[in-house]
């Protein structure tokens, strides 16, 4: 239970199942194993390849496009990919159900995990839940009404311990699963959201939908419709401190979930207004598969974007080494710089900075080397088991000491 003692646990809800021993659930952790390595090479019969730059961020892809629903979902994170993905797979009879969350009655963005046995029950599932969140909890429904080929929709965290888990373990063997991945950064517990959100928005109450948007700002949806546009520069500089994330996130070295059969996200999309572009990472035969569910129902677009961050990355990384180091640091309630100056500065970079895949490779590069300082200094005796072989090399390419 070691990681458990430490912190490092992502409330991914394998230890809260009842049918086999905590003991078993414990061993799969990602955090007692590792992100990457032998799971990935199990799963493609290599790792990634150290050669390729492309492949060391985004992982093992078959195909990647962007893409968005005609007919998009209301109510959904974006167009609802995940969400259609999910139902025509029931519709289809591929699988028998769907692990994943529903939103609490009592809290817009709290989770609750199901087991979605009707396409109703999958259609209210869409839409995020930022907070950490047990979705391997359900998979106890699954196996206790002897359920045989199940959907899981997932963030890292959760394939990779499943994967883990089916393999290890003979409990869910007989059962297909098919994976669906979330990319996921910055993950928060629900005893910390609300203080998080209070610091964010002018007014909480309210808000909807929010997500950490290509323009530099995050954008909170309200219940009226208003979206408001905060610049990540003029957060409150509490919102920096690394404390306030769960240490397991902080730990977190997949962030494009490379062990789904298929990653729907949105970040390597062009942001274009009024439309809701996502991008598709397609892994696996059995995310052809998926795909296959909803081809017909997508309008496709190409990659946009330069591949090229270099200088981008390189300009903000002595900050977040220095930011991981100082372990006492105190953190204002000031906002770093003033609203309008903050939205002047993020229009700057918008024009200039990385666009789509390069905002990918960006925003991976970013955490990837948060990531790798805030073990380093914080979990040192975790640093050899939870980072994967590409992350030094990605440092090395901005000339970063290990
Ligand atoms: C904390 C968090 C951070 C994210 N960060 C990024 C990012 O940096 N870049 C990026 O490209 N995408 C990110 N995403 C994913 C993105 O916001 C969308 O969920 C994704 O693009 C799918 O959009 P959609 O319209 O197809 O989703 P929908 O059709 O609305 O389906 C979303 C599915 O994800 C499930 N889900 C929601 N919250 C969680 C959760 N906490 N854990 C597990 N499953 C969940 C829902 O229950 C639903 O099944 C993040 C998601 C979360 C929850
Ligand atoms: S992350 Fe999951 S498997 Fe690991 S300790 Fe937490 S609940 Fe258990
Ligand atoms: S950031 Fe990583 S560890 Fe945290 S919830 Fe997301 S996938 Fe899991």
């Amino acid at each position: 239970m070691k990681q458990i003692e430490k912190g490092l646990c992502s409330s991914c809800g394998l230890c809260s199942v009842k049918s086999w021993p905590v003991e078993e659930s414990l061993q799969s952790c990602v955090f007692a194993n590792g992100w990457l390595g032998e799971r990935e090479k199990k799963l493609f019969g290599r790792q990634r390849s150290l050669e390729d730059p492309v492949e060391m961020r985004f992982g093992i892809v078959a195909e990647r496009f962007t893409a968005q629903l005609k007919h998009q979902v209301s109510g959904a994170q974006w167009s609802g990919i995940i969400t259609r993905m999910a139902m025509r797979a029931l519709e289809e009879k591929l699988v028998e159900g769907v692990v994943s969350l529903h939103r609490s009655s009592d809290h817009h963005f709290f989770s609750v995990p199901v087991f979605a046995e009707t396409i109703e029950e999958v259609y209210a599932a869409r839409g995020n839940k930022p907070v950490l969140s047990p979705v391997l909890q359900s998979l106890e429904n699954a196996y206790k009404l002897g359920k045989k080929k199940i959907l899981v929709i997932g963030a890292a965290c959760h394939l990779h311990t499943l994967r883990d888990f089916q393999e290890r373990f003979a409990h869910l063997r007989d059962m297909e699963i098919l994976t669906i991945g979330i990319p996921c950064v910055d993950n928060v517990a629900r005893s910390k959201w609300p203080w998080i959100l209070e610091r964010m928005s002018g007014s909480p109450g309210s808000a909807r939908h929010m997500e950490f948007m290509q323009d530099f700002r995050i954008h909170i949806r309200h219940d009226n419709g208003r979206v408001e546009k905060i610049p990540f520069f003029s957060l409150p500089e509490e919102l920096s401190d690394p404390g306030i994330f769960p240490p397991a996130c902080m730990s977190c070295f997949d962030y494009l979930n490379s062990l789904a059969d298929i990653t729907v996200g949105y970040i390597g999309a062009e942001l274009l207004p009024g439309e809701n572009r996502q991008w598709v990472l397609v892994r696996t035969e059995t995310g052809k598969k998926l795909l296959k569910l909803i081809e017909h129902e997508l309008d496709r677009f190409p990659e946009t974007g330069r591949w090229e961050c270099h200088s981008f990355v390189k300009s903000t990384s002595q900050r977040i080494i220095e930011s991981m180091r100082d372990v006492n640091k105190q953190f204002s309630a000031k906002r770093k710089i003033p609203f309008l100056i903050g939205h002047m500065l993020a229009g700057v970079l918008g024009m200039i900075g990385p666009k789509g895949i390069g905002f990918a490779h960006y925003s991976v590069d970013f955490h990837l080397i948060r990531h790798y300082y805030f073990v380093k200094y914080r979990y040192p005796d975790q640093l050899e088991k939870l980072v994967p072989r590409h992350v030094p090399v990605i440092l090395a390419e901005y000339g970063l000491p290990l």
